[in-house]
């Protein structure tokens, strides 16, 4: 088969599938590796980080000019998982204006106020455009169950706050991404999986380059403490909120690179299914726009004539 009419699907495989988890069969976190690099070395991956970029930007154009379906996009991990210089990886070239990107941080008193994902909702993306969540409502299941003097915090009603909190943030939020994808948000989301031992020479890093202190906050080293019950969190996270409206793709995150080619290619390949096209003009337009073309001509041949 021609290179060219290949689906993307295909082509790109081996860094889809193994990674992909929809909700079917069994998910085990402790499986998965996160120093996997799919057969590529750094060479390779670029060309495919570039190939990829190139038919996301086509792809985004399409998204936007067609203004029916949008792509919401989730990224979560512990910190320097690499989830900023991941986006800014796979998005470069792509045109801003399609694109939005939100990082959730602790929230305010005002979002305190609202139900848990109010903040998300508003900040959802539009149709025809991409959102970019970095972090997200996800995170009320991850650093919410992790430090209980959060919840403790959220200004939910007493009597509403039981054992199966979580079990119903799972029921809530699967359904809230199940509503979104049949109203034509395709969801992606991402859990760039660091190994702890990765994490730490990234700290170090950023605490031994001088252009990096400003990425290290204390708060991370207690974070990091707590290691074993994030992995249980995201354990339970994955999953129960997995599904075919809303796969998790839990990406090896250790070599940076090949994060960036599992994230690109999935989703290119996510939207390569949409066939999505430029809306075609219909007959009684394309006879305006040729009259309007013809008169175009004619000032410029009227001009030329009268410049000479
Ligand atoms: P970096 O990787 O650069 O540190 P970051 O995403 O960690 O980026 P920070 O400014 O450090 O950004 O802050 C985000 C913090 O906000 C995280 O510790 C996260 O757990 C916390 N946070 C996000 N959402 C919530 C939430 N709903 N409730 C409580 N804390 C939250
Ligand atoms: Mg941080």
């Amino acid at each position: 088969m021609n290179k060219k009419s290949q689906p993307l699907a295909d082509e790109l495989k081996p860094y889809l599938a193994p990674f992909r988890y929809d909700g079917t069969g069994e998910f085990h976190l402790k499986s998965h590796k996160t120093d996997a690099k799919g057969g590529l070395d750094k060479e390779k991956a670029t060309r495919i980080i570039e190939a990829n970029r190139k038919r996301l930007a086509e792809f985004q154009e399409k998204l936007y000019a067609q203004d029916r379906w949008s792509l919401l996009l989730i990224f979560q991990g512990m910190d320097a998982a690499g989830k900023d210089s991941a986006i800014k990886s796979v998005f470069e070239g792509v045109n801003p204006q399609g694109c939005e990107v939100t990082a959730f941080k602790v929230p305010s008193t005002k979002e305190l106020d609202h139900d848990f994902l109010w903040r998300s909702m508003i900040a959802l993306p539009e149709r025809g455009r991409i959102g970019i969540f970095n972090r997200s409502y996800y995170e009320e299941c991850l650093v919410v169950r992790v430090h209980s003097e959060i919840l403790a915090r959220q200004k939910i009603p007493q009597k509403l706050v039981t054992k199966d909190i979580w079990k119903e943030r799972f029921e809530d939020i699967s359904a809230v991404e199940r509503y979104l994808s049949r109203n034509g948000t395709v969801i992606l989301k991402f859990f760039l999986n660091v190994s702890k031992k990765e994490q730490r020479e990234r700290f170090l890093e950023r605490l031994e380059d001088p252009a990096k202190n400003w990425k290290f906050s204390l708060a991370d080293i207690g974070e990091r403490a707590l290691w074993a019950k994030y992995q249980a969190a995201y354990q339970d996270m994955i999953h129960y909120t997995a599904s075919r409206a809303a796969p998790w793709i839990v990406v090896p995150a250790d070599h940076k690179w090949f994060a960036r080619v599992v994230i690109g290619s999935t989703i290119v390949a996510a939207l390569e299914q949409l066939d999505l096209h430029f809306p075609k003009v219909d007959k009684a337009d394309r006879s305006e726009f040729k009259q309007v073309r013809e008169a175009l001509l004619a000032e410029e041949d009227g001009a030329k004539k009268k410049d000479g």
